[in-house]
């Protein structure tokens, strides 16, 4: 306490007083002290030593408390001798990081934003619990919340695709009713592509009329192999999820089908990811895109899918185990289209030139 008030004080007050506990005693005692005209003098004494003055305050202190209603102490320091902020002389990164670390979040402003916030926190619960539910039809198992905000990340997912599910997952984006509150801004809440329906997740990747959408899911839906068994029923929960699909083997439930699992998770991530660009570029840049350029920029994006695996699988040195991860995710997708395929196809990169990934619309 002694060097709080004495050596320590000057550079507490330029630190702005950034982690020193019992601030606002050590503050209030030393405003007391500097109010006096007369000097000061502190002594420091052994404790419990005999001291009469040591002895008198040990016994206030265990009168304080035994009091059953605390005193109500006057911790106020006038403006004039509070020092705010810090000394900008003594400014060192690590001060600032420490000070702007100790100013409390500031409350919501406005009843609206607490609304937001509710709305935001409803939003996401109910979008995991959409993600759990289609997760325990497609996996044959329950997964957890944690492993859907993991797997979020997962390799297979491109780093853009990372971030836009997991922006999703927390409703992050600036979509549907987030305009409703902001006056002059509310037309922004509506679909620009079918101006009727209020904008979700939703409505956005699945639900609105517009051609990227029923382009884009039938072309994922006629690239995925018959053999791999039924396309899924795509919605929400799905696409926020995709990190966490995990097919189950036929024979053995415990096992998972790597190969299908890892190229559903592709073609969900990058077919929901393609709707979401499009859509901004249709709202913010009001492009209108015909269907052949959705198809092109479709195949273009999966085409690079397959090519940066056929890269990673035949790069020098690579282990066997990604050659067959790599094998197992596309050589069905390519047998259907080309039965001559070699068994060689990933060590022989001319057979992929020009392929077209989709079959015929059954
Ligand atoms: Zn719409």
């Amino acid at each position: 306490m002694i060097q709080s008030l004495t050596d320590s004080l000057e550079s507490h007050e330029d630190s702005a007083w950034a982690k020193v506990p019992n601030t606002s005693w050590i503050k209030a005692a030393a405003y007391h002290l500097r109010k006096r005209s007369a000097p000061t003098r502190l002594k420091w004494v052994k404790g419990h030593n005999g001291v009469v003055g040591n002895e008198e305050a040990d016994k206030l202190v265990a009168d304080g408390v035994n009091k059953p209603t605390p005193d109500d102490i006057d911790l106020a320091v006038p403006p004039i001798f509070d020092l705010s902020g810090l000394r900008l002389s003594m400014l060192t990164q690590a001060s600032a990081y420490a000070f702007i670390s100790s100013i409390p979040p500031s409350p919501p402003s406005n009843r609206a934003n607490i609304n937001l916030d509710w709305i935001r926190a409803t939003l996401v619960l109910k979008i995991i619990q959409h993600a759990l539910l289609a997760l325990r039809h497609i996996n044959r198992r329950e997964e957890s919340d944690p492993h859907i905000w993991l797997k979020c990340r997962h390799p297979d997912i491109r780093h853009p695709i990372q971030t836009f599910l997991y922006k999703a997952l927390h409703g992050a984006f600036r979509i549907g009713n987030f305009w409703n509150g902001i006056p002059q801004y509310t037309q922004r809440a509506h679909c620009a592509s079918c101006n009727k329906s209020l904008e979700s997740m939703d409505h956005i990747l699945i639900d609105c009329e517009n051609m990227a959408i029923s382009t884009i899911w039938s072309l994922a839906q006629q690239t995925w192999p018959t053999a791999f068994g039924p396309w899924p029923v795509i919605h929400l929960g799905l696409i926020l999820g995709c990190g966490s699909i995990a097919l189950p083997n036929q024979d053995d439930k415990s096992k998972t089908r790597t190969g299908p699992s890892r190229l559903l998770r592709i073609l969900i991530s990058e077919s929901a990811h393609l709707i979401w660009v499009l859509r901004c570029e249709c709202s913010i840049q009001g492009i209108n895109h015909s269907v052949d350029g959705i198809k092109t920029r479709w195949h273009n994006k999966i085409t690079q899918c397959l090519n940066l695996d056929h890269h990673m699988a035949t790069r020098y040195n690579r282990k066997p185990v990604t050659k067959k991860l790599v094998q197992d995710t596309w050589q069905t997708v390519l047998i259907e289209r080309l039965p001559s395929l070699e068994e060689d196809w990933i060590t022989n990169p001319e057979v992929l030139v020009g392929i077209t990934l989709t079959r015929s619309p059954i």
